[in-house]
């Protein structure tokens, strides 16, 4: 880090800054100025150190970080883009993964049904909620348990990895028994740091959204907490930003996939559905999606859109979906890629 003192600021204040320093166990580096003092600190920590204490010290200015406080999901720590095995599916390669299925477990019916739609599109992951944030607390809560059978039953015939949501930590074992292959963690819960910590304690692949607020240093260190206990297997999901719009659901931030390429390693999927919010835009969205370097999608549709139990607004129907993948392949094709 760097600490620059202020013009007024004395020997004595400098003399104390590099002995408060010295026994952090940095060493430090004194750039006198004709106008202002810069201290450079050697053996910068590892993120522990909180900076606000140097601030407090009489004559410091400020203090600047010059290291990255995420270290493993960085991609200094790491140079080339990591490959994320979902039960032999990879995601964060030369292929784009499109996950797709309804926002919710209805039947096992919709299931079944929506299962061979998704393998029909040409889709290799299916998505299911079991368990559903709802913002009213008396709309469809979700089947649970019963939900997360269903999903897997209807998957499985066509052998797709699933995709689907924990909430709360007390379900973890479950969600591990039924075999869940993907562990999404939803905008709701970005910065649940025990549930963050407890799936770094697995292997179990985990598509960590975007908070609907948070910053990207804010999601890259709600990742780092997944690493720190050793789960790599992280997928970075941007869903849509909260803004002052509201003709739209969210705002689909495309600059966070740019953005996030260059800070992590990491694999990095969009979901267009929530945030647009509306079935007729998630093709442009998805479009953006992939001209941009996403690595994949995650995508809500419905065998009937009409009757879905939960954002049927903004489910696709089967046909669209397949029209889609094939429409995505020729962008991903100019790109070196393929869906
Ligand atoms: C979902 O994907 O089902 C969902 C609830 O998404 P988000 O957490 O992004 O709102
Ligand atoms: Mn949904």
């Amino acid at each position: 880090m760097i600490i620059s003192m202020r013009s007024d600021s004395s020997d004595a204040d400098i003399l104390r800054v590099e002995e408060k320093l010295a026994a952090m166990d940095m060493q430090t580096h004194v750039s006198r100025g004709v106008k202002r003092t810069v201290i450079g600190v050697i053996g910068e920590d590892n993120g522990t150190t909180d900076h606000s204490i140097l601030e407090t010290l009489d004559g410091v200015e400020q203090v600047i970080p010059v290291t990255k406080p995420y270290k493993i999901v960085s991609r200094e720590s790491h140079t080339e883009n990591s490959v994320v095995n979902v039960s032999g599916v990879e995601i964060g390669g030369k292929t784009i993964q499109v996950i797709a299925g309804p926002c919710s477990v209805e039947t096992q019916l919709q299931m079944d049904t929506a299962a061979e739609q998704v393998f029909a599109a040409g889709c290799r992951l299916m998505r299911g909620g079991a368990f559903k944030p709802r913002t009213n607390p008396y709309s469809f809560q979700g089947h649970g348990v019963k939900g997360l059978d269903m999903l897997r039953q209807g998957a499985s015939r066509l052998r797709l990895p699933v995709v689907t949501e924990l909430m709360d930590v007390r379900m973890l074992d479950t969600f591990l028994e039924r075999g869940v292959d993907l562990i999404q963690i939803g905008t709701r819960n970005m910065q649940n740091f025990d549930l963050l910590k407890e799936l770094g304690s697995i292997q179990t692949p985990v598509i960590l959204k975007r908070g609907m607020s948070a910053r990207i240093t804010e999601w890259l260190m709600a990742a780092e907490y997944i690493a720190a206990g050793g789960n790599h297997n992280i997928i970075f999901c941007e869903r849509g930003i909260r803004t002052y719009e509201d003709a739209y659901r969210n705002m689909l931030d495309v600059t966070a996939i740019a953005m996030l390429k260059k800070e992590t390693h990491l694999p990095v999927i969009v979901d267009p559905s929530h945030a647009g919010g509306k079935a007729w835009m998630v093709p442009a969205l998805s479009r953006a999606a992939v001209a941009a370097g996403a690595d994949g999608l995650l995508i809500e549709m419905h065998p009937s859109p009409a009757d879905a139990w939960c954002d049927a607004d903004q489910a696709l129907t089967p046909e669209q979906l397949a029209a889609l993948m094939v429409e995505l392949n020729g962008i991903a094709e100019s790109l070196g890629r393929s869906v």
